[in-house]
């Protein structure tokens, strides 16, 4: 079939018309079980009643007003944002990309402001993922990203993950600030060695750095916490926003705190569309689902639950499994063979899951899950990794 889309994504060829908690439904009325959660966004599943009632009810009032007037429903998300974390201001945009742009510009303006406009530098990690801008491309300082968009966005230095050594090299007089991911979650799951972060806090506390975090994929109870920074117990000073905030409508923010804003004055920046009406209705009844009491705490039970199961899947089929790995419901399980093979195999089987760096398989359900829904997919994981373990025996056995 010819498409007139950019074929920018490789495909499956696989489409969904309706969703219902942590299942999709195919045109035909296949029925699968969502590991995706289209990529750590879907928080709440498909069709969540509140959030349905929520955007319907902001449709009937208004959609979009602009920046030129105040949102009340905005002022009330970012105050309960704010309550919630570290932060005394947001901004508002749709995407996480754009959260990124915002924490970089915020960055740069800080160190300006401050009267050092010569630290416009910001030091990046290996295998970090921030968005596919210019900008955010270069701080991802992925090769296959930056080819052929001619030179990238200057101002990024990237060090290995988890080199703290590496980081304090890195430091020089044009750097302003420190970004990362908490959990890189493209990369592949990568957890930071242990006091990593706190240790970045102390660094940059010492140089006049600010510390951003990219808590896009990390954000909004996908780890067991509300925000990933409370695992390490470490704020940043900027933290970027996305994906599950909207739980499936598009929205971004930044957070900061007042000193990290200081310099983003009136006229300094702004988006036609972000912190619209229809964003804000959505996010607000996002927030009245994690907040409520024992939320958080059934991410953390699913999230035991599941990695009991997978450890077991993984003595099992030691051949295919090679190490389950990340916090709360952003797990991702190292491959022997391709991780591409293992997310095939678990489409065979209905399930849909995401690769990652590092191959490794993302297992991102819906924080709604229940414990059957667990051991449905524990089941159907089982039987994909026995497959793979049964292929790579006959290879072995044809090898020998
Ligand atoms: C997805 C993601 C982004 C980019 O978000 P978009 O909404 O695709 O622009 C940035 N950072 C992290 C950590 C992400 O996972």
């Amino acid at each position: 079939m010819t498409s007139h889309l950019l074929p920018t994504y490789a495909r499956v060829d696989l489409a969904f018309e309706r969703g219902e908690g942590v299942w999709l439904y195919t045109a035909a009325g296949e029925r699968y079980l969502d590991f995706t959660s289209g990529v750590a966004v879907n928080a709440l599943g498909h069709a969540h009643p509140r959030l349905v009632e929520a955007l319907t009810e902001q449709a009937h009032k208004v959609w979009h007003v602009s920046n030129l007037f105040r949102i009340p429903e905005g002022e009330r998300l970012a105050e309960r944002l704010c309550a919630a974390s570290f932060a005394d201001t947001v901004f508002f945009q749709n995407s996480g990309a754009e959260a990124l742009e915002c924490s970089i510009k915020m960055a740069r303006k800080y160190q300006s402001v401050s009267g050092k406009p010569e630290r416009y530098r910001i030091i990046t990690f290996e295998g970090a993922f921030h968005g596919r801008t210019l900008t955010t491309i270069a701080a991802t300082g992925n090769k296959k990203y930056l080819e052929g968009f001619g030179p990238p966005v200057d101002g990024f230095d990237q060090v290995p993950f988890g080199d703290l050594e590496a980081v304090k090299k890195a430091i020089g007089p044009e750097t302003g600030a420190i970004l990362i991911e908490p959990i890189q979650g493209e990369g592949g799951v990568r957890v930071p060695p242990p006091n990593f972060l706190r240790a970045l806090r102390e660094l940059c506390d010492r140089n006049g750095l600010l510390l951003i975090f990219d808590e896009v994929q990390t954000g909004i109870a996908r780890t067991g916490e509300l925000f990933c920074y409370q695992r390490a117990g470490v704020a940043p000073d900027i933290m970027a926003l996305a994906k599950a905030l909207g739980s499936g409508f598009p929205i971004g923010a930044c957070l900061a705190t007042a000193e990290a804003g200081k310099g983003m004055t009136a006229g300094t920046h702004g988006s036609t569309f972000g912190g619209n009406p229809l964003a804000m209705a959505v996010a607000n009844a996002v927030l009245d689902e994690v907040l409520k009491p024992g939320f958080i705490d059934h991410v953390r039970e699913m999230s035991l639950l599941l990695k009991q199961r997978l450890a077991e899947i993984k003595d099992r089929h030691a051949s295919v499994v090679a190490e389950v790995r990340g916090e709360g419901l952003l797990i991702g399980l190292r491959m022997h063979p391709p991780a591409s093979a293992m997310v095939d195999e678990l489409r065979a089987e209905k399930t849909v899951a995401v690769a990652a760096g590092d191959n490794v398989v993302r297992l991102l359900p819906p924080l709604i899950i229940n414990e059957a829904e667990i051991g449905e997919a524990v089941a159907r994981i089982d039987r994909a990794c026995a497959r793979l373990a049964q292929e790579h025996a006959r290879a072995k056995e044809a090898a020998s």
